[in-house]
């Protein structure tokens, strides 16, 4: 038996396994290889003789020292491998190597368009949707209720309007509105409330006496009095659906008459996040998303990539790419709070990786991280933004959230009409509110989830398709769920994760 294995870059003293099945001892490679005993898919093979205190070497980076001797074509296990200092925030190269502009996709000098729905304020929308937004966790249900009877007995006169969501949260009363990181979830719940798919209709149910009022979560511009609904002032729970219900159909006759008209790449905002990463994420999915993302910042979009304990360790290798100083300052200081923010709860990064990630093959932080940024592709990064800010710019925006799948994906709704998901192990995340196209890093698991994932990015690892015929494809099908052609398995199924605003503050 040959092995087949994946070495991510010419420096590397460790590869990935390949076969679907593991590779037994005794299996040999051209190059003279013999693995030394069974290793499992995604697992890592020594390729050179290494010594205690070595660095292991992946994607030509250090992702930590052996600490014991390793011989080649041992697998070279979790425990093996002493966790690296993080890259100090102190002395980092700012915008010292920033990549030139890249050409125009094709030569094309008209520019790509989408089919969206365009807003008077500028923003572009993918879908036309009625969003119920929320002040407050004490009357999700309530909402919830209305706007299943709003599906059932009203969306059906409006065939225009996709959906009606309710955008219900956790957050709103019992916390420190004015403690200083309150900040970050109303501006997130905010830009929300604000989103592009909900046509700049704003309906706001609140309850009354909470924290959140209506004026502090829309503020400065505090819609209409009639678009707030204050469940306290109704008489009872009939009488505060019915009343859900008549505005929420105002605001449907207003969006059935929304249409799909070109618009201009420019106006789609694309957040990208992995979930569930394993050893192959930094070598199929990811890079190929890199690759949809550098198309996609051709064309003219703005694309966000995020995640701080996932870039933290990678750090070094960004902070040349921004456009200016002061974007690279602005990178390092969302590392430093984060760096902070943990050493609060008295954790660090090595908190990341997942049971799952290490069962995929990622050993520490440092090699999730260094697979993660692939999917930032190789734009110069044009602007930073902070937790739950809207983007004003456009081009490769880092935007500052936690890793945490539903919280990032929460944040990046401030900006984005359009997610993309990698992942290995395999979630069946989903988001209401925009589009959510799915990437495997494994064939196997886009076999396994042929009614869950849209696009296999395994076929790299196996020689069938190149990063580049992937990246392609990815791009060509986000343009084509944008414009409403086509539809992503999460929205065919209708599976929308729980909004989970970040809240760093305290809890009363
Ligand atoms: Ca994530």
């Amino acid at each position: 038996m040959v092995p087949l294995y994946l070495r991510a870059h010419s420096d590397d003293n460790v590869a990935i396994i390949v076969d679907a099945e593991g590779v037994r001892a005794g299996a040999r490679d051209g190059g003279g290889l013999t693995v030394r005993e069974f290793i499992p898919q995604a697992q890592k093979v020594a390729l050179t003789s290494i010594s205690a205190g070595d660095p292991l070497v992946r994607y030509g980076q250090t992702i930590g020292y052996a600490n014991r001797v390793i011989e080649p074509g041992r697998w070279v296990r979790e425990e093996m491998i002493d966790l690296p200092a993080a890259p100090s925030l102190d002395d980092l190269p700012l915008a010292t190597a920033v990549p030139a502009p890249l050409p125009p996709v094709d030569g094309d000098t008209f520019g790509y368009t989408f089919e969206g729905y365009r807003n008077a304020e500028g923003s572009a929308g993918t879908r036309n949707l009625l969003g119920i937004t929320t002040t407050v966790q004490c009357v999700a249900p309530t909402v919830e209720y209305a706007v299943r009877r709003i599906k059932s007995e009203i969306l059906p006169r409006y065939p225009n309007v996709d959906d009606v969501i309710a955008v219900t949260h956790g957050y709103g009363c019992g916390v420190a509105i004015d403690a200083p990181d309150a900040a970050i979830p109303i501006r997130t719940l905010r830009h929300i409330a604000r989103h592009a798919n909900f046509g700049g209709e704003s309906l706001v149910v609140s309850l009354g006496c909470e924290k959140l009022q209506p004026g502090r979560l829309l503020s400065p511009d505090l819609p209409v009095l009639e678009d707030v609904i204050r469940l306290q002032h109704a008489h009872g729970f009939a009488e505060s659906v019915a009343q859900i219900l008549r505005a929420a159909e105002r605001k449907l006759e207003i969006l059935n008459r929304r249409r799909r008209e070109p618009c201009p790449v420019s106006q789609l905002i694309v957040g990208l996040q992995c979930g569930g990463s394993d050893a192959f994420s930094g070598v199929t999915c990811n890079p190929a998303v890199g690759r949809a993302a550098d198309l996609l910042v051709r064309a003219g979009a703005t694309v966000l990539f995020s995640e701080v304990t996932e870039v933290r360790d990678a750090i070094h290798l960004l902070t040349p790419r921004c456009i200016n100083a002061d974007v690279a300052r602005a990178l390092i200081r969302e590392m430093r709070w984060y760096d902070q923010y943990l050493a609060r709860g008295s954790a660090d990064r090595s908190a990341n990786p997942t049971p799952g990630n290490k069962r995929g093959g990622l050993a520490n932080i440092v090699e999730k991280a260094l697979g993660s940024i692939a999917k930032a592709g190789s734009s110069a990064i044009c602007g930073v933004v902070g937790h739950g800010e809207r983007v004003q710019e456009r081009g490769l925006i880092f935007a500052a959230t936690p890793a945490s799948d539903f919280i990032c994906g929460t944040e990046q709704l401030a900006s984005m009409n359009l997610h993309i998901f990698t992942t290995g192990e395999g979630s069946p995340y989903g988001l209401s509110m925009v589009p959510v196209v799915k990437i495997s890093s494994r064939t196997a698991l886009a076999e396994k989830w042929h009614d869950l994932i849209d696009i296999d990015a395994g076929r790299i690892a196996t020689g069938r398709a190149t990063i580049d015929d992937v990246g392609r494809e990815i791009f060509e099908f986000v343009l084509d769920v944008a414009s409403g052609r086509k539809k992503t398995w999460a929205e065919h199924w209708g599976l929308g994760n729980a909004l989970v605003p970040f809240n760093p503050g305290p809890v009363t």
